[in-house]
């Protein structure tokens, strides 16, 4: 009797599930939305969302960025940008100063478009 029956051990290789590793990768490159106003005036604004929470916020900022150093290198000092819902930090720019942080309804919550 020929053997036909097929042999369930020699075909138990599951297939190999791709790895989810794109979550992590999606939170570190999330994309931010920001929008530079006034970058010719002495003082500018910018208008962003925040990073943790996503509020709507515009701020003016004036002045050139600060030349600091990291690690040996020179490098623009980033002035950190609170959020005013959250509390954390909502941005990171490189210019002088920040001077005013309003929090405003966020223009890209209904309109993906911009
Ligand atoms: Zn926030």
């Amino acid at each position: 009797m020929a053997d036909a029956t097929t042999n369930p051990e020699q075909q138990s290789k599951p297939p190999r599930p791709s790895k989810p590793r794109t979550q992590k990768l999606e939170l570190r490159e999330r994309f931010q939305h920001v929008k530079f106003l006034d970058c010719n005036k002495p003082v500018g604004r910018v208008i962003f969302e925040c990073w943790h929470c996503q509020q709507g916020i515009i701020s003016e900022f004036r002045g050139e960025p600060i030349m600091g150093e990291f690690k040996g290198r020179p490098s623009i000092s980033l002035v950190n940008v609170e959020c005013p819902n959250c509390g954390k930090t909502a941005i990171k720019l490189s210019t002088g100063e920040i001077l005013s942080t309003t929090a405003i309804p966020s223009p890209w919550k209904n309109d993906s478009t911009i």
